[in-house]
């Protein structure tokens, strides 16, 4: 893949993280033999703004039975999609009997509220284990992966959508050009799209380099994303900037022409001008800035080996998986990590190999330093965590910078 996936100019690649496994990929010792490693190097496009994966695995490698990532499993994400279905009904769907369409619907964490207010939706999770908790809890789910042709078929079976919502789905994707046909397809004239994903702008401002593993195959901003929905008659009207996933971008869509476009668009277009996301050279700093701070943190880790401080790692979260691979962080440097996900317990990490362990293995025996990879959940964790910090326990972080708290 050297062509833009979206404007199909030539790319320009910026880093390479090296050899990368699957990031939810949770494996067994007998499984360490056949785990499949690509490389992930990063690639801008100077024509529509894109920042891209220049290799992604096949989408059935990330996404089946075995998915690892159970979005209720976070209580702030929970809060945080009850407000964002309120939103939807209170400010866009007005009409009588409303269709709701989510893709990525995993675990039903957005759908339930709508389900719990008799709301016609429908869910599209490929990912069979996640698509069933949310079947088990009665919200209308299907296992399969949404692009155009699904499009066509969902408008047979319902009719068109007032509201199309997403939510860390749209980036994983790398067939933008039918998913974003078949939102057109699917939308009623005046419905909305309403969806969020972590926003290249905070990662390129706090070097969240771990926001970069397999299934993001995209980074997007408003300039690559207005880029990508103008090609099919759509058009972004108004943004809200999120905090979640350390700095996410909500992009607010409809039919061109159906909504008045919002302040709010231009100030954060002229934002992304100031930032410099479509100069080569913002690329390249940013390239130097992840390879000071793996740096930083190795050598952190490595003085804290020497001390024989004991470290663990807190959340076993996809993102680490960027983290331990591309640092070379293994069971020497971290103990385990500790995890509350049951499919992730008793199995070792992509690529590096670190034991995965429950919960309490961390709560019963608390270390002296526990590295969180869970940064962006930092605020929920530290307050459900004062024990290990009156016991002396001390937090390794590396966003925006590698630093003990
Ligand atoms: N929306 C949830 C959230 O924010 O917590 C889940 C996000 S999870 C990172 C991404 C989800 O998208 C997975 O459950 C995956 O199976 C699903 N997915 C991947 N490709 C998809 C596609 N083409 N259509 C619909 N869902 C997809």
């Amino acid at each position: 893949m050297k062509e833009c996936r979206i404007c199909k100019s030539p790319i320009e690649p910026f880093i390479s993280y090296g050899k990368m496994p699957i990031a939810n990929g949770f494996l067994t010792p007998d499984q360490f033999g056949q785990e499949y490693f690509f490389e992930m190097r990063v690639a801008f496009c100077h024509k529509c703004g894109m920042v891209q994966l220049i290799d992604q695995p096949e989408r059935e490698k990330m996404f089946n039975e075995n998915y690892a990532f159970f979005s209720g499993t976070s209580k702030s994400m929970a809060i945080h999609f009850k407000e964002f279905a309120e939103h939807v009904l209170a400010d866009y769907v007005k009409g009588p009997d409303p269709f709701i369409v989510e893709i990525g619907s995993n675990d039903g964490i957005m759908l339930q509220n709508f389900a719990a207010k008799k709301i016609r939706h429908l869910g599209i999770e490929p990912s069979a284990n996640v698509a069933q908790v949310a079947i088990d809890k009665g919200i209308n789910t299907v296992s399969k992966f949404f692009d155009e042709a699904l499009a066509r078929e969902i408008v047979k079976q319902y009719g068109q959508a007032d509201a199309f919502l997403a939510a860390n789905v749209m980036c994983h994707i790398p067939y933008m050009h039918s998913v974003v046909e078949g939102i057109r397809i699917l939308l009623k004239p005046a419905g909305v799209v309403m969806f969020e994903d972590p926003y290249l702008g905070d990662v390129i401002e706090k070097t969240s380099y771990d926001q970069i593993y397999d299934e993001h195959v995209f980074l997007f901003c408003v300039g690559s994303i207005n880029y990508l929905f103008q090609q099919h008659g759509l058009e972004i009207f108004d943004v809200e900037p999120q905090k979640t996933h350390g700095g996410s971008m909500r992009y607010v869509i409809g039919h061109k022409g159906a909504h008045p476009i919002s302040k709010r668009l231009q100030e954060q277009i002229s934002k992304e001008e100031t930032i410099g996301l479509r100069k080569a050279e913002t690329y390249d700093i940013f390239r130097r800035n992840c390879e000071q701070s793996k740096k930083d943190l190795m050598l952190l880790l490595n003085k804290l080996k020497k001390e024989r401080k004991r470290v663990v790692g807190y959340a076993a979260t996809s993102k680490s998986t960027t983290i331990t691979n591309y640092c070379g962080i293994t069971p020497e440097l971290v103990e385990f990590i500790s995890d509350t996900t049951p499919i992730k317990q008793g199995k070792f990490s992509p690529g590096v190999h670190i034991p995965v362990r429950p919960y309490q293995e961390f709560a019963s025996r608390y270390p002296e330093y526990a590295l969180l990879f869970g940064w962006n959940h930092a605020e929920e964790i530290m307050a459900n965590e004062k024990k290990f910090m009156e016991s002396g326990g001390k937090w390794i972080v590396y966003v925006p910078k590698v630093q003990v708290l």
